[in-house]
């Protein structure tokens, strides 16, 4: 992206970041993980076990998916040997410990009872599935970050049962103003801006925006105020025609599809992309296409090259004022881009996302675990993972442990167990229970479940994930920030497209930065979409680009990134960063049916996750996947079902 030599960039300091380059341990500075003893048994009993603190590659981290990969090659068993029976039984099996496998086990010990035995595995070396805890030690200050789930938050309200969860954890949704200091960054003059790369637009300028943009995973764009949208119009480097063409597609309220209805109008929009309805019927300069790009990536996962102008219009993109469209929602439309007040009432963030949602399930399904007992002080609770696979338990989560096969018994229509075989230091180990539910991701059930239907394996191969990267940057102090007036910064041609200081959230004795001169988490966020392909493939090809990206570039790229954006306000890459936490995430988000791509969504019918998540035999399918639909309430609300359709 730039010019700047490694050493300006700071990439020889020893920052807290390079414990696990790739998988190698390779430098001190944060606390190393006992991995040498998962060959043994058990690297989750040492006092030096502790994920949330780890910096580097995170999230889908290396050795995580080793095994799983293994088995989707078709050489996992040829180098597996026998698995080896634990004689371990349980009455439940849940494969997954996000929040849904979580909660599936929490449902489930309310019908059975707290004596329960429950079994949870999960491939990662942290709990929470994409809901995970990112923590920071600068000097003498501590900072959270979410390395995924961001906040309580759904374009629909949340169902009975997922409501009913968050209240038994006694999450006080209502609450949230409380703790968030929502004036800060304005008190202090900071307002979103756009960065104008010089690769993409040909200079790089930092300009007041007036697209809303609040640090949140899910923002939306606004209309913006007068007086930012003449800010941009005057100081972006873009061509005089494009300049007037942002201005005409703002202010001109014409019907660019006359003579048709409401109806027609919006069947025609759901089959044309945004950036297409942009292109071709506002006809717009291509350089008003590239502002517009990356804005709905944080929902969908890409650009709107591949959002339906239809849901742009939902969105509240601009271009439909003249259109005269019937504000119900149109046929095929995306549930994100469906507005519904009293779902964009309910919103909580916790300093570390929704990881403190998943913390609140483990304490309640393992009190040793985290100690406490309010939703305030699960905040700084500092987990024991040594209790969370302990004999005295009836439930256990055992983390490091890939479920390779799942097989009923014997016939799975009169089985009465389950055997579930799982990888863990190189060994397989097998344990049975009475039933087992799948909360893990539906693209790799066809690989563990071979005795599943056809038709079913084939519904679950075709939930496609969105590929994500959240990246944590621990700052000594967000002096730049300041002087350049901004919080949050869209960043359509860069590597990472937003830029945002963590929200102000103070919550349970843990205090959010107050001052510039304090250190600060910086969340950056990336989808690496491929523009111009169909959502799926641009998500496989994202996928690969993640795993095939090496932390050095990221980091490279990362402090690129920050000192062309912030170096006018005294933004030193070397000096100002104190650790790097990359979260990547190449199975992320559910895949939500899209209605450019998915006819099935436009024309009504079985959708596939409808055919994916059907219970058989004793083996119940959960996760968000079952939903398609990309949000916590979706993973409780299909723990819900599956725990309701497992068999006594
Ligand atoms: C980066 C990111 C940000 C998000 N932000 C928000 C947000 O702000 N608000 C919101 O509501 N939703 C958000 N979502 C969506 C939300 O996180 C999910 O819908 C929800 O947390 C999914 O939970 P889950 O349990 O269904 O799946 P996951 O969290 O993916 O958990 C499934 C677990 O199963 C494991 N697994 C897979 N295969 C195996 C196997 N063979 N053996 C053992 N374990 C296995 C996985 O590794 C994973 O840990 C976000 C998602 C991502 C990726």
């Amino acid at each position: 992206m730039g010019e700047l030599s490694d050493r300006e960039l700071g990439m020889k300091r020893n920052i807290t970041r390079r414990d696990f380059l790739n998988g190698v341990a390779v430098t001190a500075g944060a606390a190393l993980m006992p991995w040498h003893l998962l060959a043994a048994g058990q690297p989750e009993q040492s006092p030096d076990y502790y994920p949330p603190a780890l910096t580097g590659l995170r999230g889908s981290h290396p050795g995580s998916f080793d095994a799983a990969h293994s088995l989707r090659d078709g050489t996992f068993w040829d180098t597996a040997g026998a698995p080896q029976d634990t004689g371990e039984s349980y009455d439940l099996i849940v494969v997954g410990g996000g929040i849904s496998g979580l909660s599936a086990a929490h449902f489930y010990r309310k019908t059975a009872g707290a004596n329960a035995r429950i079994l949870i595995l999960d491939n990662h070396d942290d709990f929470g599935g994409h809901a995970k805890r990112n923590e920071f030690r600068v000097g003498d200050a501590f900072r959270l970050g979410f390395g995924g789930t961001f906040s309580i938050e759904s374009p629909a309200p949340y169902s009975k049962e997922a409501r009913g969860l968050i209240e038994e954890l006694g999450i006080d949704v209502a609450s949230y103003p409380r703790y968030h200091d929502a004036k800060l960054y304005r008190s202090l003059g900071l307002r979103s801006k756009i960065f104008f790369d010089k690769e993409t637009f040909g200079a790089d300028r930092l300009v007041a925006s007036p697209l809303s943009f609040n640090g949140g995973e899910k923002d939306y764009i606004a209309s913006g105020k007068a007086e930012e949208w003449k800010q941009l119009l005057a100081e972006a480097p873009l061509a005089p025609q494009a300049k007037s063409d942002l201005d005409r597609l703002r202010n001109e309220a014409k019907d660019y599809l006359p003579g048709l209805s409401s109806m027609e109008k919006k069947a025609k929009l759901a089959r044309m992309s945004y950036a297409s309805f942009l292109r071709d019927v506002v006809t717009v300069h291509e350089d008003v296409v590239k502002v517009y790009q990356a804005v709905p990536q944080p929902l969908f996962g890409v650009g709107i090259d591949g959002v339906s102008a239809q849901d742009a219009w939902g969105l509240d993109l601009p271009g439909f004022a003249g259109m005269k469209l019937d504000p119900a929602p149109g046929k095929g439309m995306n549930r994100d881009a469906i507005p519904n007040e009293e779902a964009e009432k309910y919103f909580f963030h916790f300093p570390d996302g929704n990881a403190s949602i998943a913390r609140l399930l483990v304490r309640k399904l393992i009190p040793d675990a985290i100690a406490g007992s309010s939703v305030g002080d699960v905040v700084l609770a500092k987990a024991n993972y040594a209790k969370l696979d302990s004999s005295a338990s009836p439930v256990k989560i055992r983390l490091n442990s890939t479920a390779v096969r799942v097989k009923h018994v014997g016939d799975a229509a009169a089985a009465k167990e389950v055997e579930v075989a799982y990888a863990r230091g190189g060994k397989v180990f097998t344990a049975r229970a009475k039933n087992c539910i799948l909360a893990c991701w539906h693209v790799v059930i066809p690989y563990i479940c071979e005795e599943l239907p056809q038709k079913q394996r084939d519904a679950l191969a075709s939930a496609q994930k969105v590929p994500l990267l959240y990246t944590n940057v621990a700052l000594r102090n967000w002096t730049s920030f300041q002087k350049l007036s901004t919080n949050a910064v869209y960043a359509p041609g860069c590597y990472h497209t937003r830029v945002a200081l963590d929200l102000a959230v103070s919550i349970g004795g843990y205090e959010c930065a107050r001052k510039p001169d304090e250190p600060i988490v910086v969340h950056m966020m990336k989808t690496p979409c491929k523009p111009g392909r169909p959502a799926r493939e641009q998500h496989s090809a994202g996928r690969i680009e993640l795993y095939n990206t090496t932390f050095e570039t990221m980091e490279r790229k990362i402090r690129e990134q920050l000192a062309r954006t912030l170096g006018a306000g005294g933004f030193d890459a070397a000096r100002d960063i104190a650790a790097i936490t990359v979260n990547r995430w190449p199975h992320g988000y559910a895949y939500e049916y899209n209605s450019l791509f998915d006819s099935f969504w436009l024309e009504g019918g079985e959708t596939p996750c409808e055919v994916a998540r059907k219970t058989f035999g004793r083996i119940a399918i959960a996760n968000a996947d079952a939903g398609a639909y990309a949000y916590t309430d979706e993973a409780i609300n299909q723990a819900w079902r599956a725990v309701g359709e497992l068999k006594s």
